[in-house]
């Protein structure tokens, strides 16, 4: 099965392509033009330096595709518990996700204070919405 990054790749190469006048039968959705060709930059360039708009799409692309490994394997955990590889699985998307993240700061799309503040309103959520929080019985 295709990967979501390789097929955000094959899409933005057709689209080059057919920019070009070398290919015409491919139609992509309007939602995929929108993603590929807006020029949706969140990075104060005044911080920090001035990444291409594909480096920039890459970070969004990855990112969305390891959050979804990570929800798989929370996912398998549900179902079928914990064992070994199930463990291994987990440790490595969280390190992924984890890997996304810190890059997101480091690509400047948002600060380490921000992300600081975002990480302390959950914990405040999830103490009043969430047992996680509540002493053990
Ligand atoms: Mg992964």
């Amino acid at each position: 099965m295709e990967r979501h990054l390789e097929y955000m790749k094959r899409r933005l190469r057709e689209e080059e392509r057919k920019k070009e006048g070398i290919m015409s039968g491919i139609h992509p959705s309007p939602y995929v033009k929108e993603v590929l060709h807006t020029d949706h930059r969140l990075i104060d360039d005044k911080k920090v330096k001035n990444f291409p708009q594909d480096i920039q799409d890459e970070l969004f692309i990855i990112t969305t595709e390891e959050c979804s490994e990570l929800s798989k394997e929370c996912m398998k955990y549900l179902r079928w518990g914990m064992d070994k590889k199930r463990r291994q699985n987990l440790i490595s998307e969280l390190g992924d996700v984890k890997c996304m993240i810190d890059l997101m700061v480091e690509f400047g799309v948002i600060s380490e204070q921000e992300l600081e503040d975002s990480t302390i309103t959950k914990r405040n959520k999830l103490k009043k919405w969430s047992k996680l929080f509540n002493e053990p019985k």
